[in-house]
């Protein structure tokens, strides 16, 4: 477990909890145990691997972190990076652990929801609305681009601001309901890639940007 410099973010390598536990959570979701399936959950997100077989893990730990670390420190060289890092709520944490290979191959992309998420009232496992301290699910070869895509919606928790409305996109490549909270992590996105002279995955009008197709991705959820 590391915490990054003097900002409220603590990198917790976990990955052989989570496998170990998740089990459990779907038996008590499914049992309609919500509370303790939240309870576990936070366990979970905020116990370290080490606690585990004796450190059996420690090179994986130690690998994570370091990777996860200079992730955030190339975050924080950038000018809108640093801003949006020293906005998070310091009365809050920012929680970021591995996602597992499977998880991955379900979707190619990191993920951002409140700890202490607000149990669903028709039962559903959507974990996504709440406020304060946050988890960030994220592997490295996502980009520090998607970690500080993931940092806008941290913000937006750690200050109770999250509050997506769906709103139509009809773009070129793009055609649907989106959410406003994507729509402005993207545009913050937009302007960090900017601001570090690298290439732009998006335009400002949410509409892929053409002919860099090797860049395009969409890289958050
Ligand atoms: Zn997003």
């Amino acid at each position: 477990m590391r915490k990054f410099a003097r900002y409220p973010i603590v990198i917790n390598y976990n990955l052989h909890t989570q496998l170990r536990t998740r089990s459990e959570e779907v038996r008590l979701h499914e049992a309609r145990r919500y509370q303790e399936e939240r309870q576990l959950s936070i366990q979970t997100n905020t116990t370290s691997d080490s606690k585990i077989e004796n450190n059996l893990w420690k090179k994986e730990i130690d690998q994570y972190e370091t990777t996860i670390y200079q992730c955030l420190q190339k975050i924080e060289s950038n000018p809108v990076g640093r801003m949006v890092l020293g906005l998070l709520n310091k009365q809050t944490t920012v929680w970021i652990i591995p996602k597992s290979d499977n998880d991955l191959k379900k979707c190619n992309c990191a993920q951002t929801g409140p700890l202490n998420y607000d149990i669903q009232k028709d039962g559903s496992y959507a974990r996504g609305a709440g406020s304060g301290d946050t988890v960030i699910q994220f592997r490295a070869e996502l980009g520090n681009d998607t970690l500080f895509h993931e940092l806008v919606h941290a913000y937006r928790y750690s200050y109770k601001k999250f509050q997506p409305m769906t709103i139509s996109v009809h773009t070129e490549r793009l055609s649907g309901s989106q959410s406003t909270e994507e729509f402005l992590a993207h545009q913050m996105e937009t302007i960090y890639l900017s601001q570090g002279h690298r290439s732009l995955t998006m335009d400002y009008t949410w509409a892929w940007v053409s002919g860099k197709k090797d860049n395009i991705r969409f890289s958050a959820g």
